[in-house]
């Protein structure tokens, strides 16, 4: 059985990035940026004054004399004149800093009549450099700001904005399809009847697909019949990717790998060293320069999960140009000793412990293995547990998985 690192390696050798299109400056939030986005400014372009005030040269500065007001400067102006011994200039936040002047003396420290013709300041120094921004300080023109691969989040259009950038090259959105399979599924609508489930998983991977800005097709729920899972399998490989849920192990009516293989999906693997999830089948469908990803996630809930969080995720990084990356995994300590047994690694449900130190514990629940979703309802995330039996201490440092 391979590791999951080897499985994706499998995964990151089988995708293709999805095709490029240009997409306008608010709809770019949730899209992977393909090319790095650049500086073609100086931020702020010029020496500026953060505050309202008067310009002034700092050495001049005494609450016994006065001021000549040689201008004022609004912001969008650009200042006419130099400052120069006992001159100042009335200056708006915002506005270019006059040449001679070191500092601005904010409003609420002047006495000025109507006129603003002379000013005297309450106040004997004044630091160089008060409420100035140079030019040039947030960042220069060439400079670096995203690099490829960054997913763009509202926080960033501001800057975009700032530099220009109204339209930027991202990868198609990709198509999903979901289909949950099982004879014993009934919609979460619907009362169960004697020895049935509801169906818990498609609205499940739904949700996590919409969280990431992926709207899927729902393909209702597949029967554990050759005819019924051929035509829904077939009407979703038309999709850049097919997500199945159940039927993946080694039941008798576990019929997907067979199934998908009749309709020309390679196998790349099957069965994977994971704590819950080892049932997991992943393979490609190659129709010309298209390509359909399959990924079948074992049928109990908390397998599926951690199945899509680990590869699905992963797939639809690669699909939108970007790589996979470790970046969410947190290290953090364990709040109360913990076992773990068996020879794979395990992602078990984790609860944010509430403290005032800056690094939170978290607390493995009480978990009845894959198809608890109690457990689930009350975890911030999953903690991660190498392989192999370990007596882990409270207070051992471990990787966090957040939600
Ligand atoms: P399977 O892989 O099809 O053998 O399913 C493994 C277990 O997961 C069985 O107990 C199934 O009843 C359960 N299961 C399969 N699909 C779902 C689903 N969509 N929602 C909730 N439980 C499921
Ligand atoms: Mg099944």
């Amino acid at each position: 059985m391979i590791s999951v690192n080897e499985a994706l390696e499998h995964i990151r050798s089988s995708v293709k990035p999805l095709q490029q299109e240009i997409v306008n400056l608010p709809d770019l939030v949730g899209r992977a940026l393909t090319t790095p986005i650049t500086a073609d400014v100086d931020s702020p372009p010029h020496d500026k004054s953060m505050m309202d005030g008067f310009a002034v040269r700092v050495s001049d500065v005494d609450s016994n004399r006065s001021f000549e007001v040689i201008e004022t400067i609004f912001a969008g102006e650009v200042p006419s004149q130099a400052i120069g011994p006992m001159q100042a200039s009335r200056i708006m936040t915002g506005a270019p800093l006059p040449a001679g002047s070191d500092a601005v003396v904010m409003i609420e420290l002047a006495d000025f009549d109507q006129s603003a013709s002379a000013v005297r300041f309450k106040i004997d120094s004044l630091r160089p450099e008060h409420h100035i921004l140079r030019a040039g300080a947030n960042f220069s023109n060439g400079q670096l700001l995203f690099p490829a691969g960054h997913r763009v989040r509202p926080s960033d259009v501001g800057l975009l904005a700032e530099v220009g950038v109204s339209e930027a090259t991202v990868c198609k959105n990709p198509t999903v399809a979901v289909l949950p399979t099982g004879d014993e599924l009934v919609d979460c609508k619907n009362q169960p009847g004697p020895g049935q489930i509801r169906n818990s998983n498609g609205p499940m991977l739904l949700a996590m697909l919409q969280s990431l800005g992926v709207t899927a097709v729902d393909l209702g729920i597949g029967r554990d019949s050759e005819s019924d899972l051929q035509a829904k399998m077939q009407s979703g490989l038309e999709n850049d990717i097919l997500i199945l849920s159940g039927g993946v192990s080694a039941g008798q009516k576990d019929l997907v790998p067979g199934i998908l293989k009749s309709l020309g999906v390679e196998e790349v693997f099957h069965k994977v060293k994971v704590k819950p999830g080892k049932p997991i089948w992943f393979g490609v469908c190659q129709n010309g320069e298209n390509q359909t990803l399959v990924f079948g996630l074992p049928g109990n809930p908390v397998s599926s999960l951690v199945g899509f969080q680990l590869f699905v995720r992963a797939a639809l990084r690669l699909l939108a140009g970007g790589r996979i990356e470790n970046d969410e995994m947190e290290t953090t300590t364990l709040a109360t000793d913990h076992q773990t047994r068996g020879d794979r690694p395990t992602y078990w449900p984790g609860q944010r412990v509430k403290s005032s130190s800056p690094t939170r514990s978290v607390l493995p629940l009480k978990w009845n293995g894959s198809s608890d979703l109690l457990a689930l309802g009350k975890a911030d995330g999953l903690i991660f547990f190498p392989a192999e039996n370990h007596d882990h201490a409270a207070g051992n440092e471990v990787q966090f998985f957040p939600f």
